[in-house]
């Protein structure tokens, strides 16, 4: 079975390939010749999610699932959330990202976050189907490590006890909010 993965994350598309497995073969946007930004207009991961695996679904005619991911920090009400990629700035990059957290979270004594990823499949014929990972953790006063991507050097899951990007992928995906979520989606798929 292929499917389509609608990210333009290398990184994602890395960590699906790896959970797949079996039958499944995740395709990427490339692959389709989809060479344009997804539509990320909602205000909930659950909407944004839903709008990209529709989008390509709709307009390239693939089966075709999306992820929507956000760091959620209790100390700052929930903030990142939805707008994690662009918490610095419209055009901000991953360190910039990590430099406004870590800021913002500088003398604050409660550290809890978690990180929160909807993954929603959307099939011809078939309703929206969504699927949720959750993993908590702790923000780093620092960076740690060099591995993963975004937030990975500062977010410390509480079943490691070391950062994301001090982990390998294997060990980042069996616990990660992403891993979660593909997971139940691909158990999911191999019943089809
Ligand atoms: P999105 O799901 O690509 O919109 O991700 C939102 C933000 O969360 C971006 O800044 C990503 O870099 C970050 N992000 C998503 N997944 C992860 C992860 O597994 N580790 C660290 N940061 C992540």
């Amino acid at each position: 079975m292929k499917i389509v993965f609608a990210t333009n994350n290398a990184h994602k598309l890395e960590e699906a390939r790896s959970l797949a497995g079996g039958r499944i073969t995740v395709l990427s946007l490339s692959d389709i010749s989809c060479r344009e930004e997804l539509p990320e207009t909602c205000d909930t991961i659950e909407g944004n999610s839903l709008q990209k695996a529709s989008y390509v679904a709709a307009k390239y005619g693939y089966p075709c699932f999306s992820d929507d991911t956000g760091l959620f920090v209790d100390a700052l009400g929930g903030a990142p959330g939805v707008y994690s990629a662009r918490y610095a700035g419209e055009h901000c990059s991953p360190a910039d990202n990590i430099v406004k957290l870590l800021g913002e979270m500088e003398g604050k004594a409660d550290r809890k976050a978690r990180f929160r990823t909807v993954a929603t499949l959307c099939a011809p014929g078939r309703e929206p189907l969504a699927f949720e990972g959750t993993v908590e953790g702790t923000i780093a006063t620092e960076r740690h490590g060099s591995g993963g991507f975004g937030y990975d050097p500062v977010f410390i899951p509480d079943e490691s006890g070391i950062s994301f990007a001090e982990m390998e992928p294997e060990a980042k995906n069996a616990i990660s909010h992403r891993g979660r979520a593909l997971r139940q989606l691909f158990d999911y798929l191999q019943t089809l």
